[in-house]
């Protein structure tokens, strides 16, 4: 009996402490991204512990880019998205704005053959990718992860027209402090409603997370066709989160290829 009691007490001092190191995050911002790889774990003196992003300094295969240098060769995998309605969980990431599906959620991204869960979306203003000298207004990324933990993201550029009365119930839901999250079983997201129609031509290329740390293998689809928002839902978003977005990356002769 008193053996069970010790164990579970150390059971519960492990897992205090493997909270603790989860929460304690490395302070990054958007302001300060060309030092992101230089930026050191002061409680560390191991290597490549120490330096925890140095991907996003040293990686050759970083995102997001510019998407006009567009080689003519067709991607072969078939793209198919099958998401669903959710409960989902509003989080201010501290980063941005940012939805994470419920436990249980079936929506998922279908490349070729493979399956990859739709775990969170999100929103940069303005857009990461750009198109030559354009950006748009903003850009949404719905980050999906396949069994094995590779991750896909599905972009979606967003412009400036019709309301878009899904982001209305995110930007009305979203808590206002950095960390924390809301979770309202009475609210209904749909993420189908944040594409556009056209959901057949994408651009794609294999790229990284375009926030610390920067991890590479991440496989991107920019969907060619962008979706709207309001003037009046841009600033909402803009008083959330403002300029969290990443700077276009080097290709280091990557190909960005494209379905026509
Ligand atoms: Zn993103």
């Amino acid at each position: 009996m008193k053996k069970e009691i010790f164990l579970s007490g150390s059971l519960l001092i492990l897992i205090f402490f493997a909270m603790k190191g989860l929460a304690e995050e490395i302070h990054w911002s958007h302001d300060h991204q060309a030092e992101w790889g230089s930026i050191q774990h002061l409680t560390e003196t191991r290597i490549p512990e120490m330096y925890p992003f140095a991907t996003c300094s040293i990686g050759q295969r970083q995102s997001p880019v510019d998407l006009s240098i567009m080689s003519n060769q067709h991607k072969t995998n078939r793209l198919r998205i099958h998401y669903l309605p959710d409960h989902p969980v509003f989080f201010n990431s501290g980063h941005g704005v940012q939805v994470n599906t419920s436990e249980n959620y079936a929506g998922k991204l279908v490349v070729g053959h493979e399956d990859y869960s739709l775990i969170q979306f999100h929103f940069h203003e303005p857009s990461e990718h750009v198109i030559g000298d354009q950006s748009f207004p903003a850009e949404l990324h719905f980050v999906h992860v396949r069994d094995d933990g590779k991750i896909a993201v599905l972009g979606v550029l967003i412009g400036l027209g019709k309301e878009n009365s899904t982001l209305q119930s995110i930007l009305d839901n979203i808590p206002s402090e950095a960390g924390e999250s809301r979770n309202d079983e009475s609210i209904n997201i749909h993420p189908e409603k944040l594409l556009p129609r056209n959901k057949r031509m994408v651009f794609s290329l294999a790229g990284s997370l375009t926030t610390p740390p920067c991890s590479e293998g991440v496989d991107w689809y920019i969907l060619m066709e962008s979706i709207t928002i309001s003037e009046a839902q841009l600033l909402q978003l803009k008083a959330l989160y403002s300029e969290n977005a990443r700077l276009p990356q080097n290709l280091n002769g990557r190909v960005v290829t494209h379905q026509p």
